[in-house]
């Protein structure tokens, strides 16, 4: 993704910065407002708490799995904790490197690899919170297993269950959702990594119109090589211009012309998963395998993303799950200076992080994975948010029990130097971190960065059309600087947290508003101010789905007629933590070392050592 979206342009044009845009500039905006901002915008929660609202119906109360669901998912989880116990051994596939078939098709039969995929095509008809819970299981034990699955049933056949045509579904879907058939999201390219939409491979129609000829090739691809189908992203003309755009296609690896350059290519991490290369030459694909509209495959490409991202945080906090037993079970037995680890303060507060990093995780997965079943529109900034925000927490929760673990956790018969270098992936696939964070400012400052706009046009052209909308915007952005929004949850004992959290999203608000003022367009290449304003945004909404939680057990706990409350300590730890790194977020803004930073990387940059 494109990472420099619009917000503050038109003040900026009154000061001639605009001229300074170059065409290439324009033209990336275009087409990301064209993307993004298309149709009706309703005010989501991130989108909310950029405005200073608490949105409060998307994230309140916390989500639960319908009754029916929650048995079928129980009976699930059963029969899949049996299986993985019984047959899959994670270090084994670390070290031969694959995932044997039998796992594949045991999965399949549990009805893993189609969890969400309707009914009436042989899936299990499950919701994303239910499959998250799935996804959660299989990411406590073995990441190379976790990729897998969400490679082939998160994005691989995700565009054909979003976009695809009932004769398409019928076609394709009821041997892919069975495991007897793969699936596989072909994106990346040498030239499209983290800049998607520069995808060069070629969809040219052959004359007649009834196919399309594919050239071009793809690097980095999980399940290339094991797959039975592919959504291919290529570029075909826009009719009528000399301008080309992205359409997704449906690629078999039988078509004539499919060459594997690459089945394994050898790697660090999740190494189970077979991540490869491979050519389209000459391709012939026949125009029924278009997924969505011609044109249009960024949007199926950033949807079926938001699908990855959302399974992506259910597999990182299982693993996170994992970090916290093993960090547990090792500080109760080792043994230094005749006590047992666990007595010492600096290991006490690692374990107590992982404890509260992982219940935040949960609850971020499960929130986020309710907009997508609720059918909510537009949750790209959660989904964004949730995939930066689990992967950089696990990174850190993984670094904290292999500290506690000291000399041992280098060797290869414990797990965790697998899970170490397993995990580096998360902070790079699917949008490396820093171009999601960069989006979810800029994405988020739009809405306040247009009421400005509004109001500064104004004053530039008045005209009583003008005044009207000037003056609602005004009012907004006033009554946001004043108020603070109100956090309405039912417990008592959290309402003290509620009103915090309702004054920092007042005070990230007021913050957001000040950067845009101060630094207006200049702004779109500030990723450094940018950094501390999504990772604000990141912890207020990781701090509201625990708020939303610990609600929900503590009522449910008193429904049930529990006396005593359930035990607390992480989701309190958690919300403390938190609530001080959004301070210092917000603080960074005025007090930093930016300069410095930036001098001191430039000054690299320009004397490149030999
Ligand atoms: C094991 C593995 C499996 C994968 N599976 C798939 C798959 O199934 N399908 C698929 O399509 N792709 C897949 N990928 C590709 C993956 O999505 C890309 O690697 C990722 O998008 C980053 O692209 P890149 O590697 O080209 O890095 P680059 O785009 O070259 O970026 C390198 C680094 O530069 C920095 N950077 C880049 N742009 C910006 C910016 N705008 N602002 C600030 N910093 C920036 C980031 O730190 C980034 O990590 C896989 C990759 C790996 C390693």
């Amino acid at each position: 993704m494109r990472a420099r979206i619009a917000t503050v342009r038109a003040p900026c044009s009154a000061n001639g910065l605009m001229n300074k845009l170059d065409a290439q500039r324009q033209k990336e905006i275009q087409q990301a407002e064209e993307l993004l901002f298309a149709g009706p915008q309703a005010l989501g929660f991130a989108k909310g708490l950029f405005q200073g609202h608490f949105v409060s119906d998307w994230v309140m109360p916390y989500p639960r799995i319908p009754a029916a669901e929650q048995s079928e998912l129980d009976q699930t989880l059963t029969e899949l904790r049996k299986f993985l116990s019984e047959e899959l051994d994670a270090a084994e596939i670390d070290r031969q490197a694959d995932i044997p078939r039998t796992v594949i098709d045991g999965l399949g039969r549990i009805g893993v690899l189609g969890m969400t995929a309707p009914k009436l095509y042989g899936g299990r008809g499950f919701s994303q919170m239910a499959n998250c819970k799935v996804l959660e299981e299989i990411g406590r034990r073995c990441a190379s297993t976790s990729v897998f699955v969400n490679a082939h049933h998160s994005i691989g056949i995700r565009a054909l269950l979003l976009f695809g045509t009932h004769e398409q579904k019928q076609k394709w879907l009821p041997k892919l959702v069975t495991g007897e058939q793969l699936g596989s999201f072909a994106l990346t390219e040498k030239e499209a990594g983290s800049d998607a939409a520069n995808v060069q491979m070629q969809a040219r129609p052959t004359e007649d119109g009834s196919h399309f000829i594919l050239n071009g090739e793809k690097r980095y691809i999980t399940n290339a090589a094991i797959a039975h189908e592919l959504t291919v992203m290529a570029r075909t003309p826009v009719p009528g211009s000399d301008k080309t755009a992205i359409t997704a296609f449906l690629v078999t690896p039988d078509m004539p012309g499919f060459e594997m350059l690459e089945a394994r290519m050898p790697k660090m991490g999740i190494r189970g998963t077979a991540t490869g290369r491979f050519a389209l030459r000459d391709v012939k694909v026949p125009k029924e395998n278009i997924l969505g509209q011609m044109g249009k495959g960024l949007k199926v490409a950033l949807t079926v993303l938001d699908f990855g991202r959302t399974t992506f945080g259910a597999c990182c906090t299982g693993a996170a799950k994992t970090c916290l037993e093993l960090a547990v079970a090792h500080a109760n037995t080792r043994k230094q200076f005749n006590k047992t680890l666990g007595n010492f303060e600096l290991v006490k507060k690692k374990i107590a992080r992982i404890a509260a990093d992982a219940y935040a995780m949960e609850a971020m997965t499960m929130v986020t994975a309710s907009f997508i079943d609720r059918g909510l529109e537009d949750y790209m900034l959660e989904t964004a948010m949730l995939k930066v925000f689990t992967t950089e927490r696990l990174w850190e929760c993984i670094n904290d029990v292999f500290q506690i673990y000291g000399g041992s956790a280098y060797f290869v018969d414990l797990p965790l130097e697998r899970m170490l270098r397993d995990a580096r992936i998360n902070q790079i696939g699917e949008g490396a971190n820093e171009v999601l964070t960069s989006f979810v400012a800029l994405v988020g400052m739009r809405g306040p960065g247009m009421e400005f706009k509004e109001i500064y046009d104004t004053m530039m052209k008045p005209s009583r059309d003008r005044m009207s909308k000037a003056w609602a915007a005004g009012k907004n952005r006033l009554n946001a600087t004043i108020r603070v929004p109100d956090v309405p949850v039912q417990s008592d004992q959290l309402r003290g947290h509620a009103r915090q959290l309702g004054r920092l999203i007042r005070h990230f608000n007021f913050a957001v508003n000040r950067a845009l003022i101060t630094y207006r367009e200049p702004i779109l290449d500030m990723q450094l101010v940018q950094e501390r304003i999504a990772n604000a945004a990141m912890d207020l909404f990781a701090s509201t789905c625990v708020l939303s939680r610990q609600d929900s057990e503590i009522q449910f706990a008193r429904r049930n007629g529990d006396a005593a409350a359930p035990d607390h300590a992480a989701a309190d730890l958690f919300l403390r933590q938190s609530f001080h790194r959004i301070r210092g977020f917000l603080a960074g803004l005025t007090d930093n070392d930016d300069k410095s930073v930036l001098a001191t990387a430039n000054s690299c940059l320009a004397k490149p050592r030999s």
